[in-house]
C-alpha cells in the first residue's frame, strides 16, 4: 500500500498518517501548509504541493507508485464559509475535481474522503443515519455534499472506489502529545475553551443559548481524532479487499451541549473559563448526533474513547505540552 495523504499535515490527516504508517504502508504525505504545519509531519515523506498543481500531483503518484488516496486537503470551518463561499467552492469542490483527474488519469482509483455531519442539515431523526435526507445549512456542507455526489458518479463511470466518511466533531490529540489541534485562528468549541480555561484567549462566545436543546446551546457529538483516524485505515483496507463505493458516518453517538462541553473541561482542567452568551453563529444546526452502526457493522470499526472526559483530557495534554502550538 502506499498512500498519498493529501492534508496530512492538517490535524486530522496527521493523527491518521501515524495510523497508516503503523499498519506497514508506504505514506507520502502532500500538502501546501496553508493550514497544515510542517513539523506535524514526523517521519513520512512530505511534498509540498497543492491540489491545484497537476504536474506536481502526478509526479508524486508516479514516483512513489502510488496506489490509493486519503484525502484531508479542504476548507472545513462552517462560520467562514458562510462569509466566504467561493474560497470553499474553489478548494473544496474545484480542487477535488482536479486531484480526481489527475488520479483517475494516472491509473490510481481508490480513495477515501473527508465528509460531514454538515451534509444533512437538520436531520428529522437523531441518532442520524447515512440514508436520512440531506440539506446542508451551511456552504462548506454543500461543498462535501456536491463533491459525494460527484463521486458516486465517477464510481458509476469511471471505476473509482471511493469511501467518503462523515465526521461529526473531531477533537482531542494522541497521547504522545506532539501532535494536536493547532489552527489559526482557531474556532473550535474544544481547543477554545481550553485556551480560555488556560488564559491564553479572551473570553469564550457560546453561540446561542436559544436553541431548541435541552438547556438551549447546540448539541454535537465528539470523537476523538485517533478513532477518526482508525476509521481510515479500516475504509482504506476494505478498498484494498474489493469492498464498493460507499459512505459511512462517525462519532461516537452521544451529543453534548456547548454547556456541558464546557463543564466537562472546566471538570478536566479544574479551571474555570471566562465565558459569555453571543448571538447564534450563521449556519449553525441545533442537533447533530451520528448512528455509527452502519461502519461498526461493514467494516468492524469502534471507537476507543467514549468518556468526553478523557476525549478532553487527551487535548489538554497537548495544549499543555505545546501552549503555542507548532509554532513553540
Ligand atoms: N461554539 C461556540 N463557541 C465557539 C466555538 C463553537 O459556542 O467559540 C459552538 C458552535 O456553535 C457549535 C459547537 O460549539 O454548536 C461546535 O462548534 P465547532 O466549531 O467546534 O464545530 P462544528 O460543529 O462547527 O463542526
Amino acid at each position: 500500500m502506499n498512500i498519498l495523504v493529501t492534508g496530512g499535515a492538517g490535524y486530522i490527516g496527521s493523527h491518521t498518517v501515524r495510523l497508516l504508517e503503523k499498519t506497514g504502508g508506504k505514506v507520502v504525505v502532500y500538502d501546501n501548509l496553508v493550514t497544515g504545519h510542517r513539523n506535524a509531519v514526523k517521519s513520512s515523506i512530505f511534498v509540498e504541493g497543492d491540489i491545484f498543481d497537476s504536474t506536481l500531483l502526478a509526479d508524486t503518484i508516479r514516483r512513489y507508485d502510488i496506489s490509493s488516496v486519503v484525502h484531508f486537503a479542504a476548507y472545513s470551518l462552517v462560520g467562514v464559509s458562510m462569509i466566504k463561499p467561493q474560497d470553499y467552492y474553489h478548494n473544496n469542490v474545484v480542487g477535488t475535481l482536479n486531484l480526481l483527474d489527475v488520479m483517475l488519469a494516472n491509473g490510481v482509483n481508490k480513495l477515501v474522503f473527508s465528509s460531514t455531519a454538515a451534509v444533512y442539515g437538520e436531520p428529522e431523526t437523531s441518532p442520524i443515519t447515512e440514508n436520512v435526507l440531506k440539506n446542508p445549512t451551511n456552504v462548506y456542507g454543500r461543498t462535501k455534499l456536491i463533491m459525494e455526489n460527484a463521486m458516486a458518479d465517477y464510481s458509476r463511470s469511471y471505476g473509482l472506489k471511493y469511501i467518503a466518511l462523515r465526521y461529526f466533531n473531531a477533537c482531542g490529540a494522541d497521547a504522545a502529545g506532539d501532535i494536536g489541534e493547532d489552527h489559526q485562528p482557531e474556532t473550535h468549541l474544544i481547543p477554545l475553551i481550553l485556551k480560555a480555561c488556560l488564559g491564553k484567549t479572551d473570553t469564550l462566545k457560546i453561540f446561542g443559548d436559544d436553541y431548541p436543546t435541552k438547556d438551549g446551546t447546540c448539541v454535537r457529538d465528539y470523537i476523538h481524532v485517533n478513532d477518526l483516524g482508525q476509521a481510515h485505515v479500516l475504509a482504506l483496507k476494505a478498498l484494498y479487499n474489493g469492498h464498493e463505493s460507499d459512505v459511512y458516518n462517525l462519532g461516537n453517538g452521544s451529543g453534548f451541549t456547548v454547556k456541558e462541553i464546557i463543564e466537562a473541561a472546566e471538570a478536566v482542567t479544574g479551571l474555570t473559563a471566562p465565558k459569555e452568551i453571543a448571538p447564534r453563529r450563521a449556519g449553525d444546526p441545533a442537533v447533530l448526533v451520528a448512528s455509527s452502526d452502519k461502519i461498526r457493522q461493514d467494516l468492524g470499526w469502534q471507537s476507543e474513547y467514549t468518556d468526553i472526559k478523557n476525549i478532553i483530557d487527551t487535548a489538554c495534554h497537548w495544549h499543555k505540552k505545546n501552549p503555542d502550538g507548532f509554532a513553540g
